[in-house]
């Protein structure tokens, strides 16, 4: 071995959903979000000056900052933007996770919790969901560096109420603590309002999922002005030019359009539910998501044998080949007649 490659930062990557592009594929992998972003969105690509990329884009991110900070009622000041939520979370636990002491997050989580850390070289300690796949708010209250968790976690998708959140955050005054909401406006109420009452609590949601702009890459997060200022702080440190041109203004566009937001969402919400009962009927379980994916168990087909028979059929869904959760598939919620075709598929399969 070289000697250079003695000093390798050495990392075990983060594998993303897979992206295919075949034709007539139903793509229920990675929670995306089936229908176009809002209407204002193609708009505003459409008017885009190509001249004015010589130019570097806002470092601040300002209008995009301010439309956000807009739509939830907050400062300036509370609102940091980042390149989808996964650089947010990367910098939080850059900036914020330094104590030595080991972060706490469920075993069964978003899976680059442990992969930010182990880069980043933060210890951690996982917490074990419970029997139903819950987390329990007790265990999170010992001595610890941080705190992070998705609510609704994933890929449960099952919704923890806000009375244990508080709970968790009155046992953690002096760490930061992170409820990663990427999945919040599927069904859940947010845990924003705390950021009054918590100012050591950062509250980080997408425009990926409920906003149709998982290809546009932003993210946020909302607390109050001291933690923003710190990892506004390292972000300028590290790349200050985080968000191009196009993302900044199709953000706006996004989050301005309110009357979309709300149809798209029922509309997922509806087939969502829908699902359930479908699913319920053909032999699976699952946690009561409040999310866009339900992780589902069937009673005699084991998941991988289904996975792998979908797949043949062009239709994506995800599969975790880890421990307690390698007999479940978790299925993006599409449009209603995707929906409907992976029922289909599943009452022939099943039969
Ligand atoms: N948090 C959770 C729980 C997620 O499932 C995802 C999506 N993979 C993200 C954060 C990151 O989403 P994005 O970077 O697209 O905002």
């Amino acid at each position: 071995m070289k000697n250079w490659e003695t000093y390798v930062r050495r990392v075990t990557p983060y594998v993303p959903g897979e992206q295919p592009n075949q034709p007539d594929m139903i793509k229920l992998n990675t929670n995306e979000n089936p229908y176009p972003p809002a209407p204002g969105v193609r708009r505003a690509l459409e008017r885009l000056d190509a001249d004015a990329l010589r130019l570097y884009p806002d470092p601040a991110c300002g209008a995009l900052v301010e439309a956000i900070a807009e739509h939830y009622g907050l400062d300036d000041s509370q609102v940091f933007v980042g390149v989808g939520s996964d650089d947010v979370l990367a910098m939080i636990f850059l900036t914020f996770f330094n104590a030595g002491k080991p972060v706490f997050f469920p075993d069964i989580t978003y899976s680059f919790y442990d992969v930010w850390a182990d880069m980043l070289r933060i210890p951690y300690e996982v917490k074990p969901l419970d029997g139903q796949l819950l987390i329990r708010a007790e265990d999170y209250y010992g001595e610890n560096g941080g705190v992070v968790f998705p609510n609704p976690n994933a890929p449960t998708g099952i919704l923890m109420p806000l009375s244990e959140i508080e709970d968790i955050l009155e046992h953690n005054r002096d760490v930061v603590v992170v409820v990663d909401e990427a999945y919040i406006d599927f069904g859940g109420e947010s845990a924003l309002p705390l950021i009054e009452r918590y100012d050591n609590l950062l509250v980080v949601q997408t425009f990926s999922k409920s906003r149709s702009l998982a290809g546009m890459r932003i993210g946020y997060a909302m607390g109050q002005p001291k933690l923003i200022g710190y990892l506004n702080d390292v972000k300028y440190s590290f790349n200050s030019y985080t968000l191009n041109r196009t993302a900044l203004v199709c953000g706006v566009e996004a989050i301005r359009d309110e009357a979309y937001f709300e149809e798209t969402r029922q509309k997922i919400i509806a087939t969502r539910e829908w699902t359930k009962g479908e699913l319920r009927r053909l032999g699976f379980s699952f946690g009561d998501s409040a999310s866009n994916f339900i992780f589902a168990t069937h009673e005699s087909m084991p998941a991988k044998e289904l996975f792998l028979a979908l797949k043949k059929e062009r239709i994506y869904v995800r599969y975790f080949e880890k421990e307690r959760i390698d007999n479940y598939l978790r299925i993006s919620i599409g449009t209603q007649e995707e929906m409907e075709a992976l029922i289909r598929f599943l009452e022939r399969a099943l039969a």
